[in-house]
């Protein structure tokens, strides 16, 4: 069994699989697409981090 080893996007919940998809981090991403959503999201939750001095208005 090697469901342990077995890695998932994070973003669209698609299984590894072999010979394709981008390692970042390590994890797994099935398309540039899924890997660049998951770059923005975290990037999100720095900014929401810088928030309490970023007041507006
Ligand atoms: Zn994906």
């Amino acid at each position: 069994m090697f469901s342990i080893f077995k890695r998932k996007d994070p973003i669209c919940g698609m299984k590894e699989e072999r010979g394709s998809g981008i390692i970042e981090e390590g994890k797994w991403f099935c398309s540039k697409v899924c890997l660049e959503k998951y770059r923005s999201q975290t990037k999100n939750r720095k900014h929401e981090d810088h928030s309490c001095c970023s007041m507006k208005h």
